[in-house]
Order: C-alpha cells, then structure tokens, then sequence
C-alpha cells in the first residue's frame, strides 16, 4: 500500500507555520517581509500567477507589491525598476514574472537583480552557490520536492534517484540537489532527457523518480519497480468532456498502473503544485530576516 504525499495539506501547514513566525517578527516590533513581482502584459496565465502570489502573501502577512508594465515596456525601462527594488530597503524579494514577451532579454532581467533579493533563486549567483552547496535561494519547485521529500521522511542517502527532465527550473537543479551531501539528498542521480536512450532501463532501476518532462501519464506502471518513490512534477492539460470547465490536468505519471507499485507518490493537482508558492513565501522570509546572506 503506497502513501500518498499530499501537497496540499503539507503546503497548508507550512503557510500556517510562516504566518505564525510573521506574527511573532510584528509581535517583536520587526517589520511583515514584503515582497515585490513585476508583471508585464496581460497574459492570462502570469496575472493568474502574480494574483494568487500576491493572495498568499497577504494570508501570512506579509507586504506585497504588483508593478504592472505595458506589454511593450522597453528592456532599460524594465531594468530600471527591477534597480529601483534592489536599492529599495523596504523590499525583501523581488521576482519578475516569467515568460516576458519575446522582444525583453529574460537572462539580463534575471541577473539584474540582486542575488540577495533574488527569491526565485534564479541567479547564477544562486544556482551556483546552491550547486557547490552554500546557503543560496534554492527555486520554488525544487524547494518544494525537498521539503516533501523531508516531511515525509522519504529515506533519500545511498537510494537511486532518476530525474526525468533537464530544464533548468525543475530537473537540472532537483538532480544537483538530491546529489548534495546533506539530507535529503546523498542520491546516485541519473539525469534523463530527450536524448536518453532506453530510458526504462534507467527508471526501472530507480528507487526515487521525479518525473518533469511536460508529458501526460508519460510513466507507467511497467516503468518502475515494486517500492519506488514517485515526485510528478508534470502538469498537462488535456481537452475533457467529463469536467465543467472542458479540461484536466495530468501529470507526467500514469497513476492508476503507478500507485500500486510505490511507497510514496504525489498526486496531480494536490502534489508539487502547491509546494511552488509555500517556497517562495519561504524564500522571503529567509530573506528578510537575512538568513541566507546575513
Ligand atoms: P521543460 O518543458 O522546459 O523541458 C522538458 C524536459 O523534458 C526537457 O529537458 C526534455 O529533454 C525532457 N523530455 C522531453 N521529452 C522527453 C522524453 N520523451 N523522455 C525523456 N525526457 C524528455 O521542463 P519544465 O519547465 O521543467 O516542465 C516540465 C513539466 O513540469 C511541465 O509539465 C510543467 O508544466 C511542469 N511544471 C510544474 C511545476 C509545478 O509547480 N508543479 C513547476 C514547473 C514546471
């Protein structure tokens, strides 16, 4: 019998344990942690994202601030807000959110902001203090896999752990992660991607999967061996004539085959998902009280 790891009510106790250190910081005459997005343009699924930011934070307490540019803000315009928040001492994070239109430098905009207030943990200053293992902003969706991971107390040290994905905000940094020496972590990790020949050869081996390649119900019960630990990261949706909205979302797991064969597995909606914002919250707290960079 597997168990399920719920997302959504771990990510409940983590915003219930964050607004109670917000309470206890305001108690002791310190200020909320605010955090700041930038949204350019109006697409639907980004204001969706900034929106339910922006209601979390002020769920725990903190100080939120939307600055909202016109889709076609020029690439200096948008730098120097992304400066003005940097000097501003009254912002603990700023996160910009992504994808920007097709004529902004994304990269640029990324390292532009200070590694210190950098939330999404998306500067190369973060990803490389995270890679050789010092206190880094570590981004939300790893962060998140990690923190189940831990609440869950899935034994990682010494077990096979086959990422499936190499993007840059899920697979590359979850594999590097699992790899540190700390807990969880000290995996043998096996990085898979489209180029992996005979992948099943590789997730049948694993004792741990975490599945984000954008694939619905990509991995199936005959993939996997009898005990494994699965993290779906994927999240697809796929036209439905059984729901009311015409939709459903899928991960990259098949679980019906899946569950039976696991120890552990998280469900699509209600796993990874709701991890995402938790961590970001985290992140910002982390940041104003200088944790990470005292
Ligand atoms: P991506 O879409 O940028 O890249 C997909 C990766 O999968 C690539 O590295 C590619 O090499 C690999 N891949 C594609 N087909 C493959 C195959 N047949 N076999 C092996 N590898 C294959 O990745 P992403 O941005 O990390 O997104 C992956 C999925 O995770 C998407 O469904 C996305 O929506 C979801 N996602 C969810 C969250 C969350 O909070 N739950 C966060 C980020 C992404």
């Amino acid at each position: 019998m597997y168990t399920l790891i719920d997302g959504k009510k771990t990510s409940a106790e983590i915003r219930e344990e964050i607004r109670r250190e917000v309470a206890e910081i305001r108690r002791q005459g310190g200020k909320a942690p605010h955090l700041a997005a930038i949204l350019v343009g109006h697409d639907g699924a980004s204001e969706t994202y900034v929106a339910a930011k922006e209601k979390a934070c002020r769920e725990v307490g903190f100080d939120s601030t939307v600055i909202r540019l016109e889709e076609d803000v020029t690439q200096e315009e948008l730098l120097d807000h992304v400066r003005h928040i940097n000097e501003d001492p009254a912002v603990d994070g700023l996160i910009v959110q992504l994808p920007l239109p097709a004529h902004l430098d994304e990269q640029q905009v990324i390292e532009t902001i200070r590694p210190e207030k950098d939330v999404d943990g998306f500067h190369p200053v973060n990803v490389g203090r995270m890679t050789i293992g010092l206190p880094a902003f570590i981004s939300a969706t790893p962060a998140g896999i990690l923190e189940l991971l831990r609440r869950y107390k899935v034994e990682t040290g010494g077990k096979h752990c086959v990422v499936i994905g190499r993007s840059n905000i899920v697979g590359k940094p979850v594999s590097i992660l699992l790899s540190r020496k700390e807990e969880p972590g000290n995996c043998t990790v096996t990085l898979c991607h489209s180029r992996t020949h005979d992948l099943t050869a590789f997730t049948r081996q694993a004792d741990i999967i975490i599945a984000a390649l954008g694939k619905a119900r990509f991995l199936t019960g005959e993939m996997v061996k009898e005990g494994v630990t699965v993290i779906d990261v994927g999240i697809t949706r796929v036209r439905s004539d059984k729901t009311r909205s015409g939709w459903k979302l899928y991960g990259d797991v098949d679980f019906e085959t899946v569950a039976p064969k696991s120890r552990f597995i998280t469900p699509v909606p209600g796993g990874v998902g709701p991890m995402t914002i938790v961590s970001l919250l985290r992140n910002t707290l982390l940041s104003a009280q200088k944790v990470i960079y005292p």
